[in-house]
Formats: structure tokens, C-alpha cells, sequence
């Protein structure tokens, strides 16, 4: 009997699933295997996501081939891929694509040749694509991409095929990692046999110029008799001084094997932990990990809100966690920002698991994040480790995920499908009855509401650890002092720096410690604040700040826009301008002011130029540099001992941005900032500037009052419709003409809204279309639209128009 399979084929124009069957003599297709089809004219890869009895279709294609023989993913995987499609309004090829590791799943690529060279096109992008294809010969669609830019040439590419100008052909590349090999060595004879040889090789010639060879030949066979197993080639040279010509002598004699043994690239091999003794818990850890315990045990789904302060030993709760399940013989996934991915939590869960740990981050080769996920797979693995792409390592029988700064945005792709591991790694734990710990000092405000309303088991950590200081004593969080810009410019200082800061900058640099002048670029220069009452110029319909594109004042919310006013609305003051400060303008007015101080700017320009973030980092916490300049990079999870003093050069300039998450982010930044200061002996201060001195986000800030700033963002938020009392859904139209870009925008805003009115959803509303806040992005304008509702996802139906993205739950409308 033939057996009919469900085949989702890895091709972005795939929509869904396929039918197809298994041909005569190809046996054991399981689900999850990852299989080549032919799919429209191409070949390509696919995954099997089940088998059926009859197929809706009447003819099926036969699967051509099988990549591996072993699953690429798990039926909880493949479930959560469904799942992802279905919630985020992405293709499933997208969400199948992103759990495989890079280099293993490969799309069909279409390969471009001239076919008619005497035709002369009067189009632009026609004559530039055959002028290409006549200089480069056969060129792929990656490397048209990459020659035309930002310009649209497939469409024309196309005409130009119909009309047979141009020939085009799919190929399908195989995957670019595959396990790696090393060369062993290994007895062919007998150890008697074997002792024979070495004995006469040893006799042979005892005089003759053979000698040297013949010892070496020996050298190898005895070292192959010492070992009593197979050896690396490398081994081999190395403990007889034998070259690779003596190892072949010999295996054509017939006295030893050469053969390929698989082995793993460990990112960690060669980096040794000691196994650490777990301290001994504190109350409230045991209390909390007990909570956690009781969920583990009975393989019951449960989320955790794990709420305490920076060192308040939520690491020590995850390590604790992770061995729980171990013990219990099922697997941990630990997420964390990349950039928190620091060599201290790599030191601590490399020591709790020795021989136990993947890592997954940005910077392995292909070759190594494939052999994780191969280590992972076969179960040789307790814990992985890594930031968001690692919830979907595919480890058998996952107990527990745990995200620290579980608030932090890279959770969030940055690209389709638009997920958030937060959401995804619930689900995940839902189907794998597991346990998921979401760690913050700052939570997200929907986990923090959720938590309030008993949806999320809220374990709290109260209190630093004091056992980890020297004199036992728990740091204190380091006083903040608010300066108000405006009162500078009254007193005359039109500085950036204010009197305050530029006093604590002086006592710090004479102790010989070390300061952070922290800087929020994004947003810079984009509101037009006035410089004697502190306000930004706001939209008179949203209250939301204008952005300034040139002469004009813009509200990306609703459109209204206007010219620069002359006079403040709201104080009349012409003092009224721009804002917009750069690290390296702060860099210079350090060194104009403290010309002995050695400065060092961290930011994205500066991290380009020099490479790494950790060099930099080095250099600063091995204080070869007195003052660090950053940007929001700096905010996050640095233990830097000697850094005294925090300066926030201007605090306001994210609150700006014209984005209803702008105060919970400024928020948290600034808790950040702050904890940076006085992580030692040596005790922290924090001088935080800013023309808006009132603003509930900097004033609880300031306090470390995280409650406080819950309950005034909360308040606003569910006034004015946004999560967690409405959810979001974006849509974003993108093209290299504007007008193109807007009416296709106008164009679905109206088919939405027919929607809407016909489905009867008066909770669900739209607005826009309105173009972003970052209007053109490389070249591309951009305009949305943003849906509101219950569930506001389940109005977009698939496939989007050409240039369209779909964002459910976004964490930004910029
Ligand atoms: P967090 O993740 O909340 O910042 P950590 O788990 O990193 O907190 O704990 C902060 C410091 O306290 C670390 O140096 C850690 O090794 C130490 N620590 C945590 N728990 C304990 C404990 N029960 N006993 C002694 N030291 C601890
Ligand atoms: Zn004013
Ligand atoms: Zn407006």
C-alpha cells in the first residue's frame, strides 16, 4: 500500500501543506523528516509533518530523496511551528525555516542567464539586468538582490523570461553544514600479529638507509597497541613522529584501517569549569524554587513571574531549576539577551553542568550551532543556553524554558515571522506540560498584569544577597539625583553637563574610579522641546510628541501636521528647539573639560570600528579607560566593580518617540543604567539629567519603584487601548515609491474595515494609514496600519499583498 504524506515544502511561495507519496523501496519516512520534493517546476526541501490515508488531491509526486535520516523536529515542534504560523499570520515555511539550525534547511534559488543577445530593452531595470547577466554570466537571485538594491527587478526579470529573453532555472543548494569528520587510525590485525610486524619492522635492515621509516612504522603500531582503541591521525603523528605517507604504507599492508569518525564541534571544548558546590539557598530562593518544584513534579504546564531586583540570586533559582528537571531526566532551554550573554552566566551554568551545556550565540561558526542542535537532538544535552532562536533547539523532553529579562525587546523577532519567544515559549511549554520561568526586575507590564490578576504565578525576591558582598552586608541600590535642565539654563549653564554632574565627574576622576555617562540616542533630535518649560511640542488630537522632517511637525499617529512654532504653546517662551546630543559630542566636552581623563565611547559606530563588544568592554573593566560614553548598549547586565558614578546626560530623549511603550522602556533603561553604579565596596551615585523632571517614568525611576510605575503606565495604557487591555496588530506596506506604498496600505485599511463591520467586531477598531514614524528605511518608505481589538491577528488573512509584513502583538509602532 502506498503511504501519502503531509509535506510542508521550505519555498517562500509555498503556502501551506502537500500531498505527496512515498515512492517503491524508500521506507521509514517519520514525521519531522527533512525530505526533497519537487514542488512547481523546482526541486526543494521539505518537512514531513504526518502521514494520510487518502490524499485530497488525485495525483501525488513521489519525495525524492531524504536528507537525514533522523527527524530535523519534534512533533512539539512541529505543533508550535502550526501554532506560530496561525497566530503570528506568517507562512509556515517561515516558522519551519527558523527552527532548523542556519545552513541545514535551503531555500530553491533561481539562477538568471541570458538567452537572447540581441535583444535591446528600452526599459531601465531590464537593460541594467541584461547589461549584469552579459558581463557576470549566470547570476543567482541572492546576487541580483544584492546588485539591484533597493530596486524592484523581479517583475521585469520575469517579463523577460516569457518572452524568452532570458532563461531561468531553479536549483536547490544542499545544506551547508554537515557533521564533521575527523581520521582515525585503528588495528587491522591482531595484537599478536601486530607485535610480529613491529618486531620485524624494528629487525628490518638494522643497517640500511630504510631504518628511519621502518622505526617510525613501528612507532605506530606500538602507539595503536598502547591506546587498545582507534586513534586520531593527529595523535598518531604526534607520538611517533610518523608523516601521513608511513600511515598509508602501513594500511596498504593490511596492518591498520583508516576511518572517519564523527565528532561534535563543542564552542566550549578546551574551556575548563570546575564543579562548582551550589551555595546554599536563602529562604526566599527555597520558597520560590519549591513553587516551581511542585510544578515539575507532576508535569503540570505552569508560568512564573520571578520578580527581584539585580543580584537578588534569580540566577541561583535558574541553576537550581534546570538541575530539578535534569534530575527528573528532562532538558532546561535558558534564554537571555545576547548581549547578557555574559563569560559569568556562561561561567555559572558551564560549571553546574559540565559536559552538559550547549550554547548558542551569534558569533559560533555554522558548523558549531549545527552540532549543538545535533547534541541537543541525540539528548546529550541538559541545559541549552542562548538568546531567543534557542527556545527551538530540538531537545527531546524540554521540562523547563526560563527567560531572564524576560522584558528585554530582542525576545521579539526582528523580522518574519514576527514572534515573541515570551508567547511562543508559553505555548511551547503548555503542549510540553513544562514549566516557564520568566525573570525580571523590570518586568514587561502585560507579565506584571497578568501576574497581578493570578494568570502568572507571581515568586518574589526581596532582597539582594547579602552572603555574596565581603563585609556580608546587601548593596544598596545607589541614590539617584534628578537635575532639572531648565533651572541650569536659568543659572546661566548652557553646558550639557549640569553643575551636579560636572562636580560628582571631578570627585570621581580624582579617586581614581570610574564613570558611565549614559546617552538614549534613539529618537535624538527628532522632538522639538522647549528649552525653558521642558515640554515637547505635542499633537493637539494625540498628545503624542510631533517629529520634526525639516520645516514640518509631524504626528505619526493621526497625520495632523504643522510648522515649527515660534513660540512655546504651552509657555510662550521662544526658547524653542531641537534636541540632539551624539556620544562623540559628549566625548569631546569630556576631554574639554577633563583633559587628563581617559574616555571610551561604546556605541554601534564605535563597537564597528573596533570590532567587539567584549574588547571594549575588556578595556574598560581592566580600567584602562576613566569614563565609558554609551548609548542604550550599555544598559545591559555589566558588572563593572569600579564604576562609581552614572551620568544620564539627557533622560527624556526615548520618552519623545512618539511609542506607546516609549515610558516603559525609558523605565527600564534607567533602572539599568542606574544598577551599574556601586556594585562594589565603594558606594554608587547617580545623576540623572533631564528637562522633564516630573515625569512619572524618571521620578520612579529615580526611587527604584517599580509598583509605583505599574500602576501610573497601567493607568494610561488602559485609557488609552493599548496592551494588556487591547491587543495590537501592525501592518506594514513597504516600497521604494511612496505613492505605491500608500495606496496599497489604503487599499487593505479599506478591506479591513469591510471586514470588521461584516463580522459584527465592535471591540476591534483601525487607524491609519499612516506613515511610520521611520518613514524610509534603506531606501523604502514605509506606512501601517494598526488593528485593535480581543484579538485583532485573526482579521488578517493570508497571503499578504506584495511588500506587506504582518506584526501581531508588536513591541514598537515606529
Ligand atoms: P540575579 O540573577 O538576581 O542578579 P544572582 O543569582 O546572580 O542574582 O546572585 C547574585 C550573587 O549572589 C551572585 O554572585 C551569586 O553567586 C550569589 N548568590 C546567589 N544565591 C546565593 C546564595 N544562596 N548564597 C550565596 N551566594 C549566592
Ligand atoms: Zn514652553
Ligand atoms: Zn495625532
Amino acid at each position: 500500500m502506498t503511504t501519502f504524506l503531509e509535506i510542508a515544502p521550505l519555498a517562500p511561495s509555498a503556502k501551506s501543506i502537500f500531498h505527496y507519496h512515498l515512492p517503491d523501496g524508500m521506507e521509514n519516512v517519520v514525521q519531522g523528516n527533512l525530505v526533497v520534493v519537487p514542488f512547481g517546476s523546482q526541486k526543494v526541501q521539505g518537512v514531513v509533518m504526518g502521514s494520510i490515508l487518502r490524499p485530497e488531491v488525485p495525483v501525488t509526486r513521489a519525495v525524492e530523496e531524504i536528507l537525514d535520516p533522523l527527524p530535523v523536529l519534534t512533533s512539539f515542534q512541529l505543533h508550535l511551528a502550526k501554532w506560530m504560523a496561525n497566530y503570528y499570520r506568517a507562512t509556515l515555511d517561515s516558522c519551519l525555516s527558523a527552527m532548523l539550525p542556519p545552513g541545514l534547511a535551503r531555500h530553491a534559488e533561481g539562477l538568471y542567464e541570458l538567452a537572447d543577445e540581441s535583444y535591446r530593452p528600452e526599459k531601465p531595470v531590464q537593460q541594467r539586468l541584461i547589461k549584469l547577466l552579459r558581463e557576470r554570466g549566470v547570476l543567482r537571485t541572492g546576487q541580483l538582490r544584492t546588485a539591484f538594491g533597493p530596486v524592484e527587478w523581479e517583475r521585469e526579470a520575469g517579463r523577460l523570461v516569457r518572452s524568452g529573453v532570458v532563461r531561468r532555472c531553479s536549483v536547490l543548494p544542499p545544506p551547508s553544514v554537515r557533521p564533521k569528520k575527523i581520521r582515525m587510525v585503528q588495528l587491522a590485525v591482531s595484537r599478536r600479529e601486530a607485535e610480529a610486524v613491529i618486531a620485524s619492522l624494528q629487525s628490518e635492515g638494522i643497517s640500511s638507509a630504510r631504518r628511519p621509516a621502518a622505526q617510525r612504522r613501528a612507532r605506530i603500531l606500538e602507539a595503536l597497541l598502547d591506546e587498545g582503541k582507534p586513534l586520531a591521525v593527529e595523535w598518531v603523528y604526534a607520538s611517533s613522529n610518523a608523516k601521513l605517507g608511513d600511515v598509508k604504507w602501513l594500511a596498504e599492508a593490511g596492518w591498520l584501517d583508516l576511518v572517519y569518525e564523527e565528532t561534535m564541534r563543542d564552542p566550549l571544548s578546551g574551556r575548563s569549569f570546575s564543579a562548582a558546590e551550589p551555595p546554599l539557598l536563602t529562604g526566599e530562593q527555597n520558597a520560590v524554587l519549591r513553587m516551581m518544584v511542585s510544578a515539575l513534579e507532576p508535569r503540570r504546564a505552569e508560568r512564573f513571574l520571578l520578580f527581584g531586583i539585580t543580584g537578588s540570586g534569580k540566577t541561583e533559582v535558574y541553576l537550581r531549576a534546570a538541575a530539578e528537571t535534569a534530575a527528573r531526566g528532562r532538558q532546561a532551554i535558558v534564554l537571555v539577551p545576547e548581549i547578557a550573554l555574559t563569560p559569568q552566566m556562561v561561567q555559572r551554568f558551564g560549571s553546574r553542568f559540565p559536559g552538559r551545556l550547549g550554547l548558542v550565540h551569534s558569533r559560533l561558526s555554522q558548523g558549531e550551532r549545527y552540532d549543538v542542535w545535533r547534541r541537543a537532538r541525540a539528548g546529550n544535552l541538559d541545559v541549552v543556553l542562548g538568546p531567543r532562536s534557542a527556545l527551538f533547539s530540538p531537545l527531546p523532553d524540554v521540562g523547563l524554558i526560563v527567560l531572564d529579562e524576560e522584558h528585554d525587546a530582542s525576545y521579539k523577532a526582528g523580522s518574519a515571522p514576527f514572534y515573541h519567544a515570551r508567547e511562543t515559549a508559553w505555548e511551547y511549554a503548555r503542549t510540553l506540560k513544562a514549566v516557564c520561568i520568566l525573570g525580571s526586575a523590570t518586568p514587561d507590564l502585560v507579565t506584571y498584569h497578568l501576574a497581578e490578576n493570578g494568570k502568572i504565578t507571581l515568586a518574589r525576591l526581596t532582597r539582594r544577597v547579602a552572603a555574596a558582598m565581603p563585609d556580608g552586608r546587601p548593596p544598596q541600590l545607589p541614590p539617584v539625583e534628578i537635575v532639572d535642565m531648565r533651572q541650569e539654563l536659568r543659572a546661566g549653564n548652557r553646558s550639557m553637563f549640569s553643575r551636579s554632574l560636572h562636580a560628582a565627574l571631578k570627585d570621581c576622576l580624582e579617586r581614581k574610579e570610574q564613570a558611565i555617562l549614559f546617552l538614549n540616542r534613539r529618537g535624538m533630535a527628532s522632538a522639538v522641546v522647549c528649552r525653558s518649560c521642558g515640554k515637547p511640542v505635542a499633537c493637539p488630537r494625540c498628545s503624542l510628541p510631533l517629529t520634526s522632517h525639516g520645516e514640518i511637525l509631524l504626528c505619526h499617529h493621526c497625520s495632523y501636521r504643522r510648522g515649527i512654532p515660534v513660540r512655546c504653546p504651552n509657555c510662550a517662551s521662544t526658547a524653542i528647539r531641537p534636541l540632539g546630543t551624539g556620544t562623540r559630542q559628549v566625548e569631546a566636552e569630556v576631554q574639554r573639560l577633563f583633559p587628563g581623563a581617559r574616555t571610551l565611547r561604546w556605541d554601534r559606530d564605535a563597537v564597528e570600528e573596533a570590532g567587539e563588544h567584549d574588547i571594549l568592554l575588556e578595556h574598560f573593566a581592566s580600567h584602562r579607560a576613566d569614563v565609558l560614553i554609551g548609548t542604550q548598549m550599555i544598559a545591559k547586565g555589566l558588572d563593572l566593580p569600579h564604576v562609581t558614578l552614572v551620568g544620564i546626560i539627557l533622560a527624556e530623549l526615548g520618552l519623545l518617540l512618539p511609542d506607546y511603550r516609549s515610558p516603559e522602556r525609558i523605565f527600564q533603561v534607567l533602572g539599568q543604567v542606574a544598577g551599574r553604579a556601586g556594585r562594589a565596596a565603594q558606594p554608587g551615585k547617580v545623576v540623572l539629567q533631564t528637562y522633564l523632571p516630573d515625569h512619572y517614568a524618571l521620578t520612579c525611576a529615580a526611587a527604584h519603584d517599580f509598583p509605583a510605575f505599574a500602576r501610573m503606565e497601567t493607568g494610561h495604557r488602559r485609557a488609552l487601548g493599548y496592551p494588556p487591555f487591547q491587543n495590537l496588530a501592525r501592518l506594514l506596506f513597504v516600497h521604494t515609491n511612496e505613492s505605491v506604498a500608500r495606496e496599497r496600505a489604503e487599499a487593505m485599511a479599506g478591506t479591513l474595515r469591510a471586514r470588521i463591520v461584516e463580522q459584527g467586531l465592535v471591540e476591534t477598531s483601525l487607524t491609519g494609514p499612516v506613515p511610520c514614524f521611520f518613514e524610509k528605511i534603506g531606501g523604502r518608505f514605509r506606512w501601517q496600519i494598526v488593528l485593535r481589538g480581543p484579538s485583532p491577528g485573526a482579521l488578517i488573512e493570508l497571503p499578504l499583498p506584495e511588500g506587506a509584513q504582518a506584526d501581531v502583538d508588536p513591541v514598537t509602532l515606529l
